[in-house]
């Protein structure tokens, strides 16, 4: 029997919002909250950090709160809860979130964690039945960026310094264009949202394109628009270039797509694996499967919530 005492917070600080909720043991959220972040990080953090007091204390067991997980973007120190890098963010660089929450919020413990390694932690526990058991499995965030978490034997993996998973980075065209990274030509630069929401608004030359996202886009494909179609497809086959330094790297058991773009899935699908398969020999082709992400815009907030229940509940492994 399970209880439905919420015991754990969940937060996804994104590039553009912040996401808290309540969650029971199940996954079950409950007084989910949103906050739009400012270009100021004190400011957000500060309104963050009320939000999450305000959480902890509308818990009537707050006592039985295992901990808050924090879903942060960029090169993280899990530890510290310190922003290292994190280009899409817009604020200046390092922000020492866990130091700002820690010192407003103290009968709680906080843990920290990239938010692309806990839509990986979050498919796994909470995503759909064919992700369970799961042990091999890799997230491919597409947002304003493209980061990928990498789940290994059941365990996150963060390299050594945490920066393992940066295939958003890995160069698919040398004579591409300049990446925030001062590199050339990465996945992120042609697959990120801002890179489909570009390609569209060139393609169609809308005279005012401030409220055009992936969301939008997504809605459009899905109702017939051909050049909507055409941009998501094109997004899908350079995504398709980039699964294969995945694959032939760690050969996973299953490839997960999240983001605004997987609710096209049916649409992009195809082309995805088809540039893969250009890239990447059958047997290894074969062997990883490529499927959308079941938790959609809430997987990194769920995995935060997975983050504080493996630290209270999970047995340790004994190696
Ligand atoms: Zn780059």
């Amino acid at each position: 029997v399970f209880s439905r005492l919420p015991i754990a917070i969940g937060v996804d600080i994104g590039a553009i919002e912040t996401v808290l909720a309540l969650s029971d043991l199940r996954g079950e959220l409950q007084s989910v909250k949103r906050i739009r972040n400012t270009k100021n990080p004190e400011q957000t953090l500060a309104s963050v950090a009320e939000e999450i007091s305000s959480l902890v204390h509308s818990s009537t067991a707050y006592r039985e709160l295992g901990g808050i997980g924090v879903s942060l973007i960029g090169l993280i120190d899990v530890e510290q809860g310190t922003i290292v890098e994190g280009e899409n963010l817009g604020w200046p660089q390092p922000i020492e979130v866990g130091k700002l929450l820690r010192s407003k919020i103290k009968d709680v413990p906080l843990y920290f964690e990239n938010g692309a390694r806990l839509g990986a932690m979050g498919e796994i526990w909470f995503g759909g039945p064919h992700f369970s058991g799961i042990r091999d499995l890799v997230f491919v965030d597409i947002n304003e960026g493209v980061g990928t978490g990498i789940m290994l034997n059941g365990q996150i993996y963060r390299g050594s310094q945490n920066g393992a998973g940066e295939f958003g980075h890995v160069c698919i065209d040398p004579n591409g264009p300049t990446c925030t990274c001062g590199s050339a030509g990465c996945l992120e630069v042609f697959a990120s949202d801002l890179a489909t929401v570009r390609r569209y608004i060139q393609r169609t030359r809308v005279s005012d394109d401030s409220a055009i996202d992936v969301k939008l886009i997504v809605e459009l494909a899905n109702k017939g628009d051909a050049t909507a179609i055409e941009v998501l497809k094109e997004t899908a086959r350079y995504l398709g270039l980039g699964l294969a330094p995945i694959i032939y790297s760690l050969n996973p058991e299953v490839i997960v797509i999240g983001g605004k773009l997987a609710s096209a899935w049916p649409l992009i699908e195809h082309e995805i694996r088809d540039s893969c398969a250009k890239r990447v020999s059958q047997p290894f082709l074969q062997s990883t499967k490529i499927l959308p992400s079941t938790l959609r815009a809430r997987a990194s907030l769920m995995g935060a919530v997975a983050l504080v229940l493996a630290k209270n509940f999970a047995v340790p492994e004994i190696f």
